[in-house]
Parts: structure tokens; sequence; C-alpha cells
């Protein structure tokens, strides 16, 4: 028997998404992906290129999250000025627009080794912990610039930072992340 959940979202709510479950159900052996009994480590395979992937995608919602901070801080004016001009707002914009380069190098450079055909496991995931952690900083303090607007549907950064959670759980969580890049320093020896 095959059954198909569909599941609401708190963001991304572009990407259907639905659990798909599969109950007693005869595969033929044409339709068989890899070898049988190498699944585990087929899948493990993915997740090196599947998390990069993730924090490329983490990386622009920062991005978005980030110009639309820079746009609303120009425009709007507080006590006669343009909020830019408060160092409070220009400090949040330097540690966002430092954060967003790191997570990129990060994301970049296990995009390198995997287009080079290379081992990426703790790259990958170091790449994924940071962009998507990152991400949901980002557009925490993106809403913080916008301040009641921040929260309101008129504008982009409340959809930014609904969207951004979700790096941080799927293809494995945070806390998976940490456990793969540990695990790969342990092997190392120093
Ligand atoms: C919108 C969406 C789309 C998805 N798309 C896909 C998809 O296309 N394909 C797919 O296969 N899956 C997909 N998933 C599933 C997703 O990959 C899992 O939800 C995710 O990997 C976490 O697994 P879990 O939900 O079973 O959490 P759990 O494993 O139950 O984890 C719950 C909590 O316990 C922590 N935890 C679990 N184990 C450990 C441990 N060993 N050490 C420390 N902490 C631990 C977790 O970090 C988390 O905080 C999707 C999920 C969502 C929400």
């Amino acid at each position: 028997m095959v059954q198909v959940i569909y599941l609401g979202l708190l963001g991304c709510r572009a990407s259907d998404t639905s659990e798909v479950i599969l109950d007693n159900c005869q595969i033929p052996a044409g339709q068989l992906l890899g070898e049988a009994g190498e699944g585990f480590v087929n899948c493990l395979e993915i997740l090196d290129g599947g998390r990069i992937s993730i924090a490329a995608l983490a990386v622009g919602m920062a991005q978005g999250a980030f110009e639309a901070s820079v746009r609303y801080a120009k425009q709007r004016k507080q006590f006669r000025q343009a909020i830019a001009d408060f160092q409070a707002i220009q400090w949040k914009l330097a540690d966002m627009a430092t954060e967003i380069e790191a997570a990129w190098l990060l994301t970049y450079r296990a995009g390198v080794l995997k287009n080079q055909k290379k081992r990426s496991t703790k790259e990958s995931s170091m790449a994924k912990l940071y962009a998507s952690e990152m991400s949901v900083r980002v557009a925490n303090e993106a809403i913080q610039i916008l301040g009641g607007y921040g929260y309101v549907k008129e504008y982009p950064v409340e959809k930014f930072y609904r969207d951004a959670k979700i790096s941080t759980i799927g293809e494995g969580t945070s806390e998976i992340q940490r456990l793969v890049i540990a695990r790969q320093l342990l092997k190392s020896s120093f």
C-alpha cells in the first residue's frame, strides 16, 4: 500500500511536502537504484552533495534578508535621520555581511571539493551547519532592523525568517552536522 500525507509548513510553502508511506510494497528488480544492500552508503554519499545545496540555499536567503535590511535602513527615518546612520544598525549590518561571506566561503570550498570528485563529508557538514544557523541569525536581525514592518507580510523579511529555519533541519539537523564534523575530526591525527 502507498499512502501520501500532505504536510502544512511554517515556511517554504511553495515546496509541496508530503510524507510517503510504502507499506508491504514489492518493487520489481528492474526498478532497483544502485546495488541491493548498499542503500545506506549511497544515501550518505548523496548527503555530502545535498548539504552543499542546503548551505547555498541558506546563503541566498540570508543575502536576500540582508539586502532588504540595507534598503529599509537607508529609507526609514527616525529622529530626523536614516536609521542606517545609527551605529547600532550599522553594527548589525556589518555582522550580517561578515557572516554571509564566511558562510559563502565555506560553501564554495565544499563545492570545489565536490567538483573535483574529492571527499567532502566534513566540509559539506561545516558549510551546512554554519550557513543554516547563520541564515536564521541574519533573518532574525533583518526583522529587528525593519522594526514593526519586519513582522508584517508587506515586507519580505518575515518570510526569509520562516524559510531559513528549515535549513537547520533538512538534510540532517544541526546536531547531526556537529556529530558528523566531530567524527571526521577525531579520525585525524594531530
Ligand atoms: C519541509 C521538510 C522537507 C523535508 N524533505 C525531505 C526530503 O526530501 N527527503 C528526506 O529524506 N527527508 C526530508 N525531510 C525530513 C528531514 O530530513 C528530517 O526531518 C530531519 O533530518 C530530522 O529528522 P527527524 O525529523 O526524524 O528528527 P529527529 O531525528 O527525531 O530529531 C529530533 C531532535 O533530536 C535531535 N537528535 C536526533 N538524533 C540525535 C543524536 N544522535 N544526537 C543529538 N541529537 C539528536 C535532532 O537534532 C533534533 O533536534 C524533510 C523535512 C521537512 C520538515
